[in-house]
C-alpha cells in the first residue's frame, strides 16, 4: 500500500511525498511510487506514531490499583496518535507483567526493567530484547531506595538507565516533621534541591561510565542544566505548575516529584516528552485526599501528541523537533525499530489534521472521569493511525486491530 499526497514532517519542514507499506513495514519513502493500492492522505500531515517512554497501564502492584484495563489505556493512546507505550516490569517474575498485555493492547508495547542492582537475570531479559532499567532512589514497590553503589553496579555494566531522581533521605526527613495535611504539603515535601542534588551526583555516575543516563519526569528548570545526562519530561510537569495544590480538589494533581512551574521556556531542552500516564479516577484520587496518604499519578496518555504539537506549533518551533522528542528519540533510547519514517522501520504512522481545534473535555476522551487538562485549547487532531502496516484508526474510528510484543533490536 501506498500512503499518497501526505505532507510529511522533515528535519528541513514539511515536505510532500508518499511512503510504501508492505509486510508491517515501511519499504519506500519519495515521490511518485508507483504501486497498486493508494490511501490518500490530502491535507494531512504524516509523522511516525508516538512513543510514550512511560506509562503505568493497569498497574496492581502499588498500595493503590489504577483505574484502567490495558485495552482501555492503550484504546485512549491510539486516539492520542502513540502507536507504542513503554511500561514498566520487574527484574523477578518479568513476564508476569509482558503477558498482561498479549492479545489486549491496541497499541506496540515494550517494557523498561525495573532493577536496584545488577544482576544475572537483567543480562538474561536484556538479551531477550528489554535493554533499559528503571532505577528508582525513592523507595518503590517492596523495595528501599537505590544508592550510588546499586546504580554504579549496573552502569559499569553497560545498561541504559532511566532514573527515578529524588533525594529519599531529604524527603523522608521533611515528610516526619509534617502532619496531616492537603495536597501543598506535598509539594513541600519534595522541594526542586531534592531532585536536583540526586541528578547532579548522578551526572557525575554517567559521565564515568559514559552512560546513557535518562533522569525520568524532570520537574526542576535547574535539573535541565545538569550536563552529561538526558532528559524527560511530562505534560504535567510542563503545564502545570503550584497554584493547581491549593485548589480544593489540589489532591487531583498530585505527581511525584510535583508539578513546578518554570519549564514551558525550556520545553526544547527536553531529549522526550513521555506522559507517566496513570488512570486514577476521581473517586480513588478522594479516597486519598489527605497527606500523606496521597495518590500521585494522572491520566494523560491520550494528550501527549496534540498537547505539544500545539505547543510547538503556537511557538513556531519545527515540528520535527516535536517528532523527535515524541518518537524518534524515545525509540531511538529503547532501541526500538519504530518511531521514524524510514525503510525498514515499522509501519506505525499517524495522519494528523491541523485543521480541527478544539478544546480538552474529559467527556470527549477515552480516559479517565476528569483531566488535569480541562479547557486546554488543542490543535489538530489524529485521523488515521497505521499499527504495523494496519489501518488502526480510520478518521476516528476504532478498527480493532491489536498491537504487539517490541524488542530491542
Ligand atoms: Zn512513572
Amino acid at each position: 500500500m501506498i500512503i499518497k499526497n501526505a505532507k510529511i514532517v522533515t528535519s528541513s519542514g514539511l515536505e510532500d511525498g508518499e511512503v510504501e507499506i508492505e509486510n508491517g513495514k515501511i519499504t519506500r519513502v519519495g515521490k511518485s511510487i508507483v504501486g497498486e493500492k493508494a490511501f490518500d492522505a490530502r491535507g494531512l500531515v504524516l509523522m511516525p506514531g508516538g512513543v510514550d517512554n512511560h506509562v503505568h497501564i493497569e498497574k496492581d502492584y502499588l498500595k493503590v490499583r489504577t483505574d484502567d484495563t490495558v485495552e482501555e489505556s492503550t484504546i485512549a493512546s491510539l486516539f492520542g496518535g502513540t502507536t507504542t507505550v513503554v511500561d514498566f516490569s520487574f527484574s523477578e517474575n518479568f513476564y508476569s507483567r509482558v503477558n498482561k498485555f498479549q492479545g489486549r493492547s491496541y497499541v506496540n508495547f515494550h517494557f523498561h526493567v525495573i532493577a536496584n542492582s545488577y544482576s544475572q537475570s537483567l543480562e538474561k531479559i536484556k538479551k531477550d530484547g528489554f535493554e533499559t532499567v528503571k532505577f528508582f532512589t525513592i523507595p518503590y514497590a517492596n523495595s528501599p531506595p537505590g544508592n550510588m553503589g546499586d546504580l554504579a553496579s549496573i552502569l559499569e555494566k553497560g545498561f541504559s538507565v532511566m532514573v527515578h531522581a529524588e533525594d529519599w533521605d531529604l524527603i523522608s526527613t521533611l515528610i516526619s516533621r509534617m502532619g496531616k495535611g492537603g495536597s501543598e504539603l506535598h509539594l513541600k515535601s519534595r522541594p526542586e534541591e531534592s531532585e536536583i542534588s540526586m541528578a547532579l551526583k548522578i551526572s557525575y555516575l554517567a559521565r564515568m561510565y559514559n552512560s546513557k543516563v535518562l533522569i525520568a519526569h524532570v520537574s526542576s528548570p535547574q535539573t535541565l542544566e545538569i550536563p552529561g545526562l538526558m532528559y524527560e519530561g511530562t505534560l504535567h510537569h510542563i503545564f502545570l505548575d503550584p497554584s493547581y495544590y491549593s485548589k480544593e480538589n489540589g489532591y487531583l494533581y498530585v505527581t511525584s516529584p510535583p508539578a513546578r512551574g518554570g519549564m514551558t521556556e525550556k520545553v526544547e531542552k527536553f531529549d522526550m516528552i513521555s506522559t507517566d500516564h496513570n488512570w486514577f479516577n476521581r473517586k480513588t484520587k478522594e479516597e486519598h485526599k489527605y497527606f500523606p496518604d496521597l495518590v500521585p499519578g494522572l491520566p494523560t496518555v491520550e494528550l501527549r501528541l496534540p498537547m505539544m504539537l500545539t505547543y510547538f506549533v503556537k511557538k513556531g518551533l519545527p515540528l520535527w523537533k516535536a517528532v523527535e522528542m515524541n518518537s524518534i528519540n524515545p525509540a531511538k533510547f529503547n532501541n526500538l525499530k519504530t518511531g521514524e519514517i524510514k525503510e525498514g522501520y515499522s509501519a506505525d504512522i499517524i495522519l494528523y489534521d491541523f485543521n480541527e481545534k478544539w478544546i480538552i473535555n474529559s467527556r470527549e476522551l477515552h480516559m479517565a472521569d476528569w483531566t488535569p487538562f480541562e479547557g486546554f485549547e488543542i490543535l489538530g487532531k489524529v485521523r488515521y493511525a497505521f499499527l504495523n502496516g494496519e489501518l488502526a484508526l480510520d478518521n476516528g474510528e476504532l478498527l480493532g486491530v491489536k498491537g504487539r510484543l517490541i524488542r530491542s533490536c
